[in-house]
């Protein structure tokens, strides 16, 4: 564990969130990461994460790890960190993220399959649009990339790492038939922007589904 004083605090937010996750069902079959950037004070680590493997419905504060700007992992005690942590390292870069939530919902899964080849899910007209950062409208067109999946994380992390660099605002993005990225300032506004897209990823499938098309334009 780091040195960090208030670690145990933020490895509390983090299964908290990740329990809240399971319960909601966006977490099955140990899927699905979550973490927190850590204040500069903090160094060498960077962020805590969630370790790999576990189950999030029964995840402990024991299961989070530290790891520096590189991924590796600090003092873990026998902790891998997930496999996706340099995606949740790039938007900290890039994005300016203070937390990042990364779920494997049945939505996001089947909505970023779908329209896979498109390379986004545009979400318009929703009242829940509201619940993101910066906007104060339903009458107002987002655009979530969807970017195709890898096993291969340096080469994703650094597609997208080149492709969000001029989306801004941006609060999140697709892995096509894999799931959602998430993030905000901090943890509350990253869990209110995962809840907003979830939410909304459902409304677009029950369009899709009833046979409409996945965009509402
Ligand atoms: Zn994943």
């Amino acid at each position: 564990m780091t040195h960090y004083p208030d670690f145990k605090i933020v490895a509390e937010q983090l299964v908290q969130t990740a329990q809240w996750a399971s319960r909601m069902g966006w977490a099955p079959a140990t899927s699905s990461n979550y973490s927190v950037r850590l204040p500069d004070d903090a160094a060498p680590a960077y962020c805590a994460i969630t370790g790999s493997g576990i189950d999030k419905g029964t995840i402990e504060v024991e299961h989070i790890l530290a790891v520096d700007q590189y991924g590796k992992p600090i003092d873990a005690e026998g902790l891998k960190p997930s496999a996706e942590t340099l995606l949740h390292l790039l938007l900290y870069r890039t994005m300016g993220a203070g937390a990042v939530l990364h779920t494997h919902s049945l939505s996001a899964a089947l909505l970023s399959h779908v329209a896979r080849n498109e390379g986004q899910v545009q979400l318009s007209g929703w009242e829940l649009l509201k619940g993101l950062s910066g906007i104060d409208t339903h009458d107002v067109e987002i655009s979530l990339p969807v970017f195709p999946n890898s096993q291969d994380m340096q080469a994703l992390s650094t597609h997208v790492e080149q492709a969000l660099s001029n989306q801004r605002p941006c609060y999140g993005f697709l892995l096509a038939g894999h799931g959602l990225y998430a993030w905000g300032k901090d943890i509350s506004e990253a869990k209110r922007h995962l809840e907003v897209f979830e939410y909304l990823l459902q409304c677009q499938r029950e369009v899709t589904q009833h046979g409409h098309s996945a965009n509402t334009r």
